[in-house]
């Protein structure tokens, strides 16, 4: 059942509320769903434990600054410190990012995991290639993957795939994980009839079916634990009430690759690389004018990609999201401002997520904050504006008139693509110049054999806290140049299986 705290928060100086479970989860996203699912359907009495809110589809607002109040973390305004402040997305609700994430499916590609296997051969027994695999066609099957359905597409996703292929790039229709999709476009603020199979319709609901429990709106404040072994966790409800949940099997970390860095730290776990290591994809986007009415906020929110400079470390992906946001990237101010919104309907967004080769760190902050850090090197610069340039030809292939790339210091609005050649080589060197945000994060508890340069080992397991398990994507030892919450989901679910056999 899904539990939330104010109904059993206790007057003061009554009893907290407490619970004795065998296996304690901390979050409900991509990661505590899919362990939770696993441990429950293997007999396991699991509690998962969510700082964020349960809200239903019909509780979805349209607008995208209400959605990012309702469902994100600080209200989509955490960021990234360094030479530029860079956006960090991420959910705080039932379901995590996945309640309002693009959708878009990949499974993790080979050649990333071998490059981890190459970097510390363990993985290669610990975590097997044929343990992913099949977790992956588990996840692919029940979260109901395919290509999206031309009917619903859009003229956005349309447009892209004519682009791909005037320019001779590999593109595809993107895989997503929705069910009777009707095009709404509105995924990123949450799927109002309750299309997109996230972990609040799919793997949550089916591990309370197996027996979980869910407390949500409870925010977990340390791990408690003595010599090798975690106790359990304790926390403050939203409405400041304390709990406690002993845990005499296992204790689960799933919080995120920024939240279980930090939630390690402020328990005086502070051992190896934690909180080091943190990666990312920046994704940056580029606007196009086009003749024709493109209304990009109908549609699949993401129903095409250009996948054929993944090896480049670049990825391209139609966008979807509501006027609001898209008038934050419209070219010229007052008058010539004015006509660009007139004309709103005839521009499309699209971004290129970036497998950017930056290490950032992930530092508590005060009582409950983070502090992340994070600078991108001179070579994923020279990524950022390889992909700008490439967005902007994939636009100007499409038919777009103009393409505003939102860059500071380069030409607010350019009428061709010879302009784009010039602007990879000679675009600015400042981060500050480009309009990024992150929403794939990892690698601040890498995985790995040997504890001075990793958290956790090959089976999730602490090293030096035997039945303290991290399973979202902090454990993944690199970034992974695709979108993650398949890989994550998959993982979780191999950690479980180990959880299982312990
Ligand atoms: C806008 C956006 C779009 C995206 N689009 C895609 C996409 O199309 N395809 C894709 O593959 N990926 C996408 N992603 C990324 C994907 O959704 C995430 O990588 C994935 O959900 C991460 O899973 P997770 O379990 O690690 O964290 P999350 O899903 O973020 O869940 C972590 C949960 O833990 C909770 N939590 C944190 N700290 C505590 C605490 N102390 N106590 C209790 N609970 C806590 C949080 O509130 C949160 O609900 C997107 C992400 C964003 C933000
Ligand atoms: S595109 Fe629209 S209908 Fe389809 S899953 Fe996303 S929000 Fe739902």
């Amino acid at each position: 059942m899904i539990q939330v705290a104010s109904l059993h928060d206790t007057p003061e100086g009554a009893p907290e509320l407490s619970a004795d479970v065998e296996v304690v989860i901390i979050g409900s996203g991509a990661a505590g769903a899919a362990a939770a699912r696993r441990l429950a359907r293997g007999g396991v009495r699991v509690l998962i434990v969510e700082e964020g809110p349960a809200v239903a589809p019909s509780q979805f607002v349209s607008d995208s600054f209400g959605a990012m109040a309702q469902l994100y973390r600080d209200a989509g305004a955490q960021v990234a410190f360094g030479p530029a402040f860079l956006p960090v997305l991420q959910g705080r609700c039932v379901g995590g990012s996945t309640v309002f994430n693009g959708a878009i499916c990949w499974r993790l590609p080979r050649d990333v995991w071998q490059e981890w296997v190459a970097a510390d051969p363990a993985l290669e027994g610990g975590l097997p290639w044929e343990a992913i695999e099949r977790a992956l066609d588990e996840v692919e099957r029940d979260l109901e993957v395919a290509p999206t359905d031309p009917a619903i597409a859009g003229r956005k996703n349309e447009l892209m795939a004519r682009g791909a292929a005037a320019l001779g790039l590999e593109g595809r229709p993107t895989r997503r994980n929705v069910r009777g999709c009707e095009g709404l476009g509105r995924c990123l603020q949450g799927c109002p009839r309750g299309h997109k199979l996230g972990m609040d319709r799919t793997y949550l609901p089916e591990a309370r079916t197996a027996g979980a429990t869910l407390w949500a709106g409870c925010r977990v404040d340390a791990i408690a634990w003595r010599g090798t072994r975690a106790l359990g966790v304790r926390g403050t409800t939203f409405s400041g009430g304390r709990f406690t949940v002993r845990a005499s099997r296992a204790v689960v970390l799933a919080a995120s690759a920024v939240q279980s860095p930090v939630l390690l730290q402020r328990s005086n776990i502070g051992d190896g690389p934690v909180g080091e290591g943190f990666q990312a994809h920046p994704g940056v986007s580029v606007a196009g004018r086009f003749d024709e009415p493109v209304r990009m906020w109908e549609g699949a929110t993401q129903g095409y990609e250009v996948i054929g400079l993944r090896r480049e470390g670049l990825k391209f992906e139609a966008l979807g999201f509501g006027a609001e946001i898209l008038a934050m990237r419209l070219p010229g101010a007052g008058a010539e401002f004015a006509r660009a919104v007139g004309e709103m309907d005839r521009w499309a967004d699209w971004g290129c997520a970036v497998r950017a080769r930056a290490r950032g760190t992930v530092r508590p902050s005060g009582r409950s904050g983070v502090k992340i850090r994070y600078a991108l090197t001179d070579e994923d610069l020279g990524r950022v504006r390889r992909g700008v340039r490439v967005l902007g030809e994939l636009l100007f292939a499409a038919g777009a008139r103009a393409v505003a790339c939102g860059v500071h210091g380069f030409a607010e609005q350019i009428d061709s693509p010879k302009a784009l050649a010039r602007f990879e080589e000679e675009g600015p060197r400042d981060p500050r110049a480009y309009p990024m945000a992150m929403t794939h994060l990892f690698g601040t508890c890498r995985m790995g054999s040997d504890p001075r340069t990793s958290v956790v080992r090959p089976d999730f397991r602490h090293h030096r806290i035997e039945n303290l398990y991290v399973v979202d994507s902090s454990v993944f030892p690199t970034n992974i140049g695709v979108n993650p919450q398949n890989s994550i989901l998959a993982l979780a679910t191999v950690a479980a299986d180990g959880i299982l056999r312990a």
